[in-house]
């Protein structure tokens, strides 16, 4: 059985054999030629199958290992960081920029988080979701930071996830305006930054562990 190979963002499939690979397409936007070159290497490659995935992400499935290294190259775009100990998304909705719903600019707030922590690495993975609105699309409260609009401004939650042990992220703070909410992921992730012992624990289990008091605290400090 083969294994992941983090620095081509390669997963190993069922078959232990090949790989699925994924390039970074920020909150699921993609130009035209971009979705195209994608559409080609997959023909390619040989790909087993073409897959749209919870991250906003196209996944080819069933890429040779040897093949690995030339995908990359037609592609000519970044790796997903769909594995590994990191920021592995920035996951937004279409905000105010398309959605009749949206209260907050989630694709701006969002292309900025982006650029600023997908792939970071931290003790544990770590995933980013922003919602233009209180329907939460991007899913939020289950993030380790989540961030949702509302008419008054963004709300902010950490630690949640799903997974095997779900858990709802805790509010830590409301009404903040784009620049202020982003300074508040920039303090979460500096705090888990600083978690050098939570090796694969992921931020809501340490939050429970050292109290929600304790962690605001830390929060306020950072
Ligand atoms: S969370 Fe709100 S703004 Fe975003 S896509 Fe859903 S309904 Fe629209």
């Amino acid at each position: 059985m083969k294994a992941d190979i983090l620095e081509k963002g390669a997963i190993i499939q069922r078959d232990g054999e090949k790989y699925a690979i994924a390039p970074h397409i920020p909150g699921g936007f993609i130009e035209v030629a971009q979705f195209r070159r994608i559409v080609d290497a997959a023909e390619k490659y040989n790909a087993e199958a073409m897959k749209l995935t919870s991250g906003q992400r196209i996944a080819i499935v069933g890429i040779r290992e040897e093949d690995l290294p030339a995908i990359w190259a037609d592609l000519d775009m970044s790796i997903g960081h769909a594995i590994g100990l990191c920021v592995r998304m920035v996951k937004f909705c279409p905000g105010t920029t398309f959605c009749r719903h949206g209260k907050q600019d989630a694709v701006g707030v969002g292309l900025k988080l982006d650029k600023l922590y997908h792939g970071h690495g931290l003790p544990a993975k770590f995933k980013i979701g922003v919602a233009g609105c209180e329907y939460s699309c991007a899913a939020p409260m289950v993030k380790e930071v989540g961030l949702r609009g509302t008419p008054e401004g963004w709300t902010v939650s950490a630690g949640g996830n799903g997974g095997a042990r779900p858990r709802l992220g805790d509010i830590i703070a409301e009404g903040l305006d784009d620049q202020q909410a982003m300074d508040m992921v920039g303090r979460v992730v500096r705090f888990f930054e600083g978690c050098g012992w939570a090796n694969k624990v992921r931020l809501g289990r340490v939050i429970d562990k050292i109290g929600l008091d304790e962690f605001k605290k830390a929060l306020a400090a950072g």
